[in-house]
């Protein structure tokens, strides 16, 4: 594949929830290595683009292909196993049970034992902060580590393209920088990023291109310079009005 031929693209895409329609043919494109933001309001159709993604949700019109591939109607685990990682909102992690547990739980389709060791220590050296809390109960975490964990579990199925639902919610000023820095690094590695946020500065800061939703519409799309330095769009749907500075990474 080129390196033009987009990691993941949605074309024409609807999502129908027993009569509330949440996404009106959403059209969309992931580049290798790129980090594209997902933004909007509540109820914009974020989460129910990344639901549809990961299979989830079954879209109701539209197509939806990943690495070349129709994965429109495929299953969840069938998803993860061609390398497309969803972290939904919240974390989620399994709180009874050590990072290091968590971390193994990401590698479910691993069948190797040395394998798997490989990618623990490939995970560690993205996050050496997990290799530290490595022993500690999950549920016993701040916000932002519980957050790593489950970035980490994620990496553990190494995906090609890793989608992120509001990884900043509930942080610290200082922990959403260090989480921001991370899905950095992870994109320089080679991952495709697809990044929801409500926190638009955060995510603006780290995307190379954005989409903004609005009522399960895409209302303008572009690089994240382009979205920040019109006044009209920064204003209506990011909830600012840009500064000098405003988008640059
Ligand atoms: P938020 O940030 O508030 O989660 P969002 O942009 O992620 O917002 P979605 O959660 O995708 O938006 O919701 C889009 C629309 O679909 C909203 O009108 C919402 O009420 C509706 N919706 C989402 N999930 C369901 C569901 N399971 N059943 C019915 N309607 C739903």
């Amino acid at each position: 594949m080129s390196e033009r031929t987009p990691v993941l693209e949605l074309i024409g895409v609807d999502v129908h929830y027993s009569g509330v329609q949440a996404l009106h043919g959403l059209t969309l494109s992931v580049m290798p290595g790129e980090v594209v933001t997902l933004l909007g309001g509540n109820g914009a159709g974020k989460t129910s683009t990344l639901s549809a993604i990961s299979g989830l949700e079954t879209p109701s019109a539209g197509r939806i292909i990943f690495e070349g591939q129709d994965i429109t109607r495929a299953r969840p685990h069938d998803i993860v196993g061609r390398g497309l990682v969803h972290v939904p909102e919240g974390r989620r992690v399994f709180s009874r049970l050590t990072v290091h547990e968590n971390l193994q739980l990401g590698g479910y389709l691993v069948r190797s034992a040395q394998e798997l060791a490989t990618r623990l220590d490939r995970v560690c050296a993205t996050l050496p902060r997990l290799a530290e809390l490595r022993g500690r109960a999950a549920g016993s975490l701040s916000g932002g580590e519980q957050q790593m964990v489950a970035i980490g579990r994620a990496l553990m199925a190494e995906p090609r393209l890793l989608m992120l639902d509001e990884p900043s919610m509930g942080l610290a000023p200082g922990m959403v920088a260090t989480v921001m820095g991370l899905i950095r690094d992870i994109s320089e590695q080679g991952t495709a990023v697809l990044l929801v946020e409500q926190n638009t500065r955060a995510a603006m800061r780290v995307a190379d291109r954005g989409y903004v939703l609005d009522t399960g519409t895409c209302v303008v799309e572009g690089p994240v310079a382009e979205l920040a330095d019109d006044p009209r769009i920064a204003e209506a749907y990011l909830g600012f009005a840009p500064t000098a500075a405003e988008g640059t990474k």
